[in-house]
């Protein structure tokens, strides 16, 4: 029998929630587009496949609502209306609160398992997707005017872009011969969720403690999402504890202003380190994702920066079909490269940064950082701009982040 050949606009490798939410605001676009996963679909959204949740900023949540996805997710989103960030028992905090740009929550808390069940079923309502998965990559052939992907299976993808969505270890970016520096943190982080006698008031706490960033993120309900960054060697012991020693640890990191609280679901923990890419794109190809970079989970940006080169790219490649420009052209897809891999350095080293400020308990540098928030405290206009990146309204904005579509 031969295996099928198909032919679209783009062939997208990796359905996380960078590929999914791809392949849709490029299909609303009008682009066809091809998706491949190694993994079975049913585990994409199993229960023990992702622990975490994320917090979608602003900004990303008026992309997901542009292409059709946010109906699918609102009722499982939390608005956060609060941001508080301490450094240990110190009395000093940061307070973010959203009344103060009186424009909506700073964003939303969502499970990862609830945001991957909207992109599905915003996928089932778009004709122009053809998921493909699980299927392996075998080879990928460019040139200056398309791409051929072969599959395991024996299927073959024509197509004139192919996007690499295929995470921190892509093959996309190996086959382009892209270097990659990585910045290992030696720190993994512990995600879990609970459950809480009193409410969190949709309030986001991070506390800074000598192994590294504690977060306590609000879920919908009595319940909240822990982001636990710990020290590589102790990670093992700490996800073998007992339940009730796991959550005694658990308890001594979050204090009472809970009231009672439960562990609920598993445990997860995830090796952390600083990843990216030195360029985003090729001969008809792009990267996006964690395949561009990746990032510690401390000012929970990760993934709000993979949406972010979304609405870039769309914007690109619906911009060359206007005028008649091919969408794999190096000079179209540069200007997406460009576009974003200057706005993404900043988030890469104030990130790097904050993690290493704040992962120790060196005196002269706790002191230092307490001053600094107070500072920042005071200051009004540094605090708004630290509020508009929570937010994600920082730069040049692509238009699907400010909710509008590209037009045709
Ligand atoms: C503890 C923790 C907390 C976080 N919290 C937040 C947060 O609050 N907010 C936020 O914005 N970000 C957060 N992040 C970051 C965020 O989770 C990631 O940036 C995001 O999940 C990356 O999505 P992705 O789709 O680019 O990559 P991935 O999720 O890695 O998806 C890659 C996909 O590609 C597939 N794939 C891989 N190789 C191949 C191949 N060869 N062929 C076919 N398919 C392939 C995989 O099966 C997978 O489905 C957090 C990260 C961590 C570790």
């Amino acid at each position: 029998m031969v295996a099928k050949a198909f032919e679209t606009d783009i062939t997208l490798i990796g359905g996380g929630m960078a590929g999914m939410t791809a392949a849709i605001g490029l299909a609303d676009h009008g682009f066809t587009v091809t998706l491949v996963d190694q993994a079975p679909k049913g585990d994409l959204t199993a229960v023990s496949y992702d622990g975490r949740s994320s917090a979608l900023a602003y900004a990303s949540c008026q992309l997901l609502d542009a292409i059709g996805v946010w109906p699918h997710m609102a009722p499982y989103a939390q608005p956060i209306l609060e941001i508080r960030v301490s450094d240990g028992p110190s009395l000093m905090h940061l307070h973010f609160d959203h009344e103060t740009l009186g424009d909506g929550p700073l964003g939303h808390m969502v499970e990862n398992r609830h945001t991957r069940l909207a992109l599905f079923a915003r996928m089932a309502e778009l004709r122009n997707i053809q998921f493909l998965a699980p299927e392996h990559v075998s080879l990928i052939e460019r040139s200056k005017t398309g791409a051929k992907v072969t599959l395991n299976s024996g299927k073959t993808i024509q197509s004139k872009l192919v996007i690499g969505a295929d995470g921190k270890n892509s093959i996309v970016r190996a086959h382009a011969c892209i270097p990659v520096s990585t910045i290992p943190y030696a720190q993994h982080g512990i995600v879990c969720s609970i459950e809480h006698e009193f409410s969190h008031c949709g309030i986001a706490h991070e506390r800074f403690l000598p192994s590294g960033p504690f977060a306590i993120l609000p879920l919908t309900g009595n319940r909240s999402s822990l982001v636990w960054t710990e020290k590589s060697h102790l990670v093992e012991t700490i996800m073998g504890l007992p339940d009730r020693a796991f959550t005694a640890e658990i308890a001594r990191r979050t204090g009472d202003f809970l009231g009672d609280i439960k562990v609920i679901g598993g445990r997860w923990a995830y090796p952390l380190s600083l990843q990216y890419a030195a360029r985003y794109t090729d001969d008809c190809l792009a990267l996006i994702g964690d395949a561009a970079h990746s990032i510690h989970p401390i000012s929970g940006q990760g993934l709000n920066l993979g949406i972010k080169d979304i609405a870039a790219l769309i914007e690109v490649l619906a911009e060359a079909r206007r005028v008649g420009l091919d969408i794999g052209n190096s000079s179209v897809l540069e200007r997406y490269g460009q576009w974003r891999t200057t706005d993404n350095a900043s988030v890469y080293a104030i990130t790097d940064i904050f993690n290493r400020l704040f992962s120790n308990d060196i005196t002269p540098v706790k002191i230092a950082r307490d001053l600094g928030m107070a500072g920042i405290n005071k200051i009004t206009p540094l605090k708004n701009f630290f509020m508009a990146h929570a937010r994600g309204t920082v730069g040049e904005l692509p238009k699907l982040l400010r909710g509008e579509k590209v037009g045709p």
